[in-house]
């Protein structure tokens, strides 16, 4: 198997840095579908300039590349701990490479192990069958929309829809659920991979295998088929909208398998994935380990360019801020205003924001943009470069955010996904504004970056460590401002007004 790493190794590089054709298809039709000029929108616009950058310049499309899990199916006799050994090793040389992020963090000393390799990961599952080559199957889901992973257990009491009952119309009832409760913290427009029965622990991992279908496959099973399309229609009446700013697309894909169940058991889990939703497959040779065919591939048809603009889509209505940031000029930011950003920023996400509680920041926060991000970034030649950059879930730092803020004078905070009461409160006390990036839009934002000026706390591994970095142009929306509003609470009110009408349609 000479040449079987290096197909492990442009297996990882294809799937993390170019879509497959069933996902650009599907986000082409929900750019289509969005009404011009709104925030969701803008947000595709950037979403799809994001996709067709990552494909150019062959860099990660969002900076979460994920869990690396692996499916793999090889002939009786092949060796599997040969193909384990060279999963690893591939996995380590795409990490130095910058295609994936050092994404393996130790659980009890938090420390990252710098190349993705750790106890279970990457994550891998052999099967046997009676072919004569390797399929190798890969998916790279991040966290933000991992995190909105759910499990029912039937019958049960679900927000704004009443009870589940232990049938097919229960189970539409959770998959609803599911798509609501992850609002744009999950990156939507998303897709779920749904297991119903099995047990809890099995039953998540066959909702994540849904995902290895096409989006625009047919389910065999015509009660299952008729369910995916309902709950595409009617998720797509939820109103969620791409990043959660409202809009006419929230699911781009909807796949549903059943196993069996205990008698006193009926879960339904969801397996929720974001529209960055990289999944990629090869066939390989079984005597030397080279790539035969793509899945999900058709190598007649050429990659198709995503956006229809360059760029961020201006509308001549942004407002240029400059950081630091005044606080006259952060109380005259609105909900809805569309920002765009030049200055000085600081990453900042969980660990950094757990040492802020207990010790002074390492830089003058006043006025300062706190951007919740774990970059991928590259030393060459000495100095830093980034390589991806979009913004990370950041209803994680809500236990920290006010403190933060109040205590060391931050004028914004980026992020994705919206933040609780508690900052909301902060942001008006403060004068202190929450702007929303749009998440996985990585190499966007990357190219926003016109130089790494600094790393502080390092010791945090590279995805946690404070970076300094000088942006310019860098858009984001006014998602919770100064004045006690937020698009979040807003959207959320009103999806969860159109949830309890899907209750009444059936
Ligand atoms: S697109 Fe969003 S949810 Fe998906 S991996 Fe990136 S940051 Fe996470």
């Amino acid at each position: 198997m000479n040449f079987l790493k290096d197909s492990l190794i442009e297996l990882i590089t294809q799937t993390s840095t170019n879509l497959p054709p069933d996902v650009r298809e599907a986000m082409g039709l929900a750019v289509e579908s969005e009404t011009p000029g709104t925030q969701s929108a803008q947000a595709l616009g950037i979403i799809a300039s994001n996709i067709d950058m990552a494909l150019q310049d062959e860099g990660p499309i969002c900076q979460d590349t994920g869990m690396p899990t692996f499916l793999i199916h090889t002939p009786v006799g092949v060796n599997q701990l040969h193909i384990k050994r060279a999963i690893r090793e591939a996995v380590a040389e795409a990490t130095r490479r910058g295609k994936l992020r050092p994404n393996s963090v130790d659980s009890l000393t938090g420390k990252n192990s710098g190349d993705n390799l750790g106890a279970e990961t990457p994550v891998i599952h052999f099967e046997q069958w009676e072919e004569d080559e390797v399929e190798v199957k890969l998916i790279l889901k991040g966290g933000g929309c991992e995190n909105k992973n759910i499990q029912y257990s039937l019958p049960c009491e679900l927000d704004h829809l009443g009870r589940a009952d232990r049938n097919l119309e229960g189970v539409r009832k959770s998959i609803l659920h599911a798509v609501w409760q992850a609002q744009g913290q999950g990156c939507a427009p998303g897709a779920v991979g749904v297991c119903i029965g099995s047990d809890r622990a099995h039953g998540y991992a066959l909702a994540k295998n849904q995902l290895f279908r096409t989006l625009d496959d047919v389910n065999p099973v015509p009660e299952l088929a008729r369910l995916e399309s309902e709950v595409m229609e009617e998720a797509n009446r939820l109103g969620v909208g791409a990043m959660g700013f409202g809009g006419q697309v929230s699911l781009i894909g909807c796949k549903i398998g059943a196993a069996n169940r205990l008698p006193a058991s009926f879960f339904v889990s969801v397996a929720y994935d974001c529209w960055a939703f990289r999944r990629l497959g090869v066939r390989l040779d079984a005597s030397s380990g080279a790539i035969t065919s793509w899945l999900y591939r058709d190598p007649n048809r050429a990659v198709e360019r995503m956006a229809r603009g360059e760029g961020f889509p201006l509308t001549g209505r942004e407002v240029v801020l400059t950081a630091p940031l005044s606080e006259d000029t952060v109380r005259g930011l609105r909900v809805g205003d569309v920002v765009l950003i030049t200055g000085e920023v600081f990453t900042g996400r969980d660990n950094v924001h757990a040492y802020l509680m207990k010790n002074a920041p390492p830089v003058d926060l006043r006025g300062a943009v706190l951007y919740h991000c774990g970059p991928v970034m590259l030393k060459q030649d000495d100095a830093w470069t980034v390589k991806a950059a979009g913004p990370t879930t950041s209803s994680r730092e809500e236990p920290y955010q006010a403190t933060v803020i109040e205590k060391y004078g931050v004028r914004a905070v980026i992020g994705k996904g919206g933040m609780g009461a508690r900052t909301l409160a902060a942001l008006k006390k403060s004068g202190a504004v929450y702007l929303n990036a749009i998440g996985g839009a990585a190499q966007y934002y990357a190219r926003t970056v016109d130089k790494v000026l600094g790393v502080h706390l390092m010791e945090f591994g590279i995805p946690e460590a404070m970076w300094h970095l000088r942006v310019n142009n860098f858009a984001a929306i006014v998602t919770m401002d100064a004045h006690g509003s937020s698009l979040h609470a807003e959207i959320e009110k009103d999806t969860a007004e159109k949830l309890a009408q899907l209750q009444q349609v059936k």
